[in-house]
């Protein structure tokens, strides 16, 4: 039997533009068993996106509802709308032992980490290889008009001055690359011993089989 391993709550964060959702994609892609956390926010939704997917779309007042009943487990003001992270399905998603996937912002990631869950996050920090490239991705990305993309673009700093309170920092120069070391990453944290919560018990039964095999060995 597969040890059992305690789940991680992975957190990308970036300044807008700079590949995370990109990566949120491919990487659960790559395991379907990870868990997008599907935050709740009160900006308008962008074509193609569909409630409950990307998001859950609230007014202001049903966000503030949400957050007075303690059902968030981080909020934060970005670029002038609120975006928050709904606790019920994350702590359901840890208990039955999966990993679950953050696309927040440098708020939303200090809040987890000095939470309850701290131990079982894993953060990373995407920067993007160029200010003039973020922009040329926030614009071609089509997604925004030429006022959002502003907003975004004078907030990328304030976001990029957070990236040292992250445990591993990925340059999305190449996305493949970028992929390769997102996985890369979940995979190492995967291993930790301190995650792999089964591994007393095999030690135990490889012990066991050890003695009584030890007669027999190597000889
Ligand atoms: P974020 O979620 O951080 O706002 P997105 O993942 O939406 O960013 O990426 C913004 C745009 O840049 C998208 O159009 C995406 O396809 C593109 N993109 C992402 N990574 C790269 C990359 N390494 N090279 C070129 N374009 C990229
Ligand atoms: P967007 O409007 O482009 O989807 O997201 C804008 C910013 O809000 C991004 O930096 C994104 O990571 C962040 N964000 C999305 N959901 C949440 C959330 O639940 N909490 C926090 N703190 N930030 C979020």
């Amino acid at each position: 039997m597969e040890p059992r391993r305690r789940g991680i709550l992975i957190i990308l964060s970036s300044p807008s533009g700079a590949g995370k959702s990109t990566l949120a994609r491919r990487l659960m892609e790559w395991d379907p068993e990870i868990r997008f956390s599907v935050s709740a926010t009160t900006r308008a939704p962008r074509p193609g996106e569909r409630e409950g997917r990307e998001y859950f779309f609230r007014s202001r007042a049903e966000f503030a509802e949400m957050v007075e009943r303690g059902e968030m487990l981080e909020h934060a003001e970005v670029f002038g709308h609120l975006y928050g992270s709904p606790r019920a399905p994350v702590e359901q998603a840890i208990a039955a032992g999966h990993d679950v996937l953050f696309d927040i912002d440098w708020q939303g990631g200090q809040q987890i980490r000095n939470s309850a869950l701290a131990e079982d996050v894993v953060s990373i920090f995407v920067l993007p290889p160029s200010i003039r490239e973020l922009e040329r991705r926030l614009s071609t990305r089509g997604q925004d008009t030429p006022e959002v993309i502003a907003v975004r673009m004078q907030k990328s700093y304030d976001e990029i001055s957070h990236w040292a309170e992250y445990d591993y920092v990925l340059i999305n120069d190449d996305i493949d690359r970028a992929t390769e070391e997102t996985r890369a990453i979940v995979t190492a944290e995967r291993l930790k011993r301190s995650r792999q919560v089964g591994l007393v018990d095999l030690v135990r039964r490889l012990s066991a089989e050890f003695k009584e095999m030890k007669d027999d060995l190597g000889t």
